[in-house]
């Protein structure tokens, strides 16, 4: 398929190829939505099989980011860049050579961190271009967004468990984690303070050390997700919601962090057709983008509106779960028609 066609399958309104020689930077800008304001995305730095799994790579990103910032009632849009690896070796160079194209687009797309990407990146960028947010604290910046994504994924949670006639008390309730990095045990933490019984497991030995040290019980990896428990949270890795694991799930809710959680659109069917109540997870996840999309508001970052804005996730999943109920659609379905209502796009 020609590249306009792919553009025009989800409505990207500009996608840029980016070729710098004196570094060798190869880059992919995909703007999917400019509708409610700059187009706000990371940086992701991969190394790509070719250039066409790059491209697939950034419409899609894009286009989630666009979904994530209306369900969450931001002023930005969606955007992302994807850098194919490896990085230029002199990264001061490269960074300015991506910013230098980032600024070109004059405030459309916004930068920020996103797989290969760290906080220093960021200062690098905002040498060249003002487009770049994800700065840290002490650069007046939003800092660590994960403490705010797990936040937003313990609301969303209370959510999840109402529509499921679960009521919306975490006490004695069994929630297994996969995944105990940044978000992962934030989650775990907050649930264990609010009196839930946590299972949890990762790859990472360090990683599950952590969640044992803040009060979970550890699982193998290869059986978090067929746990018998109430919720399951991803926290990991994406894609792990499929045909192969949807019959083993053993939970009542699905209401985590990790991103592109359903492999295929069927998956959501698939969920709906075995009761289980799942929060869309660009919905519960976006706690990390209100934070630091924060930034670019005129009057400055804002931590406390930014907690407003986190706590609301959970009257939006209300609506969609409601909605959800009463036209037979899943939840994913009825999350990407409310972002799509808000960009003023056809559903
Ligand atoms: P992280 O890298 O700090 O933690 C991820 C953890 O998952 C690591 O401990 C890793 O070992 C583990 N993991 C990786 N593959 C796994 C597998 N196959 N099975 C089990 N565990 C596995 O990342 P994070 O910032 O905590 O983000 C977690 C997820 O949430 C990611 O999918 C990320 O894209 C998504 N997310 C994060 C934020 C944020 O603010 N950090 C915002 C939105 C979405």
């Amino acid at each position: 398929m020609s590249l306009i066609a792919q553009m025009k399958l989800n409505d990207h309104e500009q996608v840029s190829h980016v070729w710098d020689a004196a570094t060798g930077l190869r880059a992919i800008i995909a703007v999917h939505s400019n509708a409610l304001g700059p187009g706000v995305g990371g940086v992701r730095i991969r190394n790509y099989a070719d250039e066409d799994a790059a491209l697939v790579d950034v419409l899609r990103l894009s286009q989630a980011m666009s979904y994530k910032a209306a369900c969450a009632g931001l002023a930005c849009g969606g955007a992302k860049a994807v850098v194919l690896g490896p990085f230029p070796e002199d990264r001061r160079a490269g960074m300015h050579a991506l910013a230098r194209a980032i600024d070109s687009l004059g405030g459309r797309y916004v930068a920020t961190e996103d797989m290969g990407m760290n906080e220093s990146d960021i200062a690098l960028l905002n040498e060249v271009t003002a487009h770049a947010v994800g700065r840290a604290l002490v650069d007046g910046g939003s800092g660590d967004p994960s403490p705010y994504t797990a936040q937003g994924v313990i609301v969303g949670m209370r959510s999840s468990l109402r529509a499921a006639g679960l009521g919306d008390d975490f006490k004695g309730l069994r929630v297994a984690v996969q995944g105990c990095g940044n978000v992962g045990l934030g989650v775990i933490e907050r649930l264990i303070a609010a009196g839930a019984t946590v299972i949890a497991a990762d790859i990472d030995a360090a990683a599950t050390a952590r969640a044992q040290q803040a009060g979970a019980e550890i699982v193998d990896n290869e059986a978090i997700l067929s746990q018998s428990v109430d919720v399951l949270a991803p926290c990991g890795i994406g894609a792990i919601l499929n045909t192969q694991t949807i019959p083993t799930l053993a939970c009542r809710v699905i209401a985590g962090a990790a991103n592109n959680q359903l492999a295929t659109e069927a998956d959501g069917q698939r969920l709906a057709e075995r009761d289980i109540v799942y929060a869309p997870d660009f919905v519960i996840n976006a706690g990390g983008l209100i934070n630091v999309s924060d930034e670019i508001d005129p009057s400055g970052y804002n931590a406390q509106r930014v907690e407003q804005r986190v706590a609301a996730i959970e009257t939006t999943l209300d609506e969609i779960f409601a909605t959800a109920a009463e036209s037979g659609k899943t939840t994913a379905a009825i999350a990407i028609a409310l972002a799509k209502a808000r960009m003023g796009r056809a559903v």
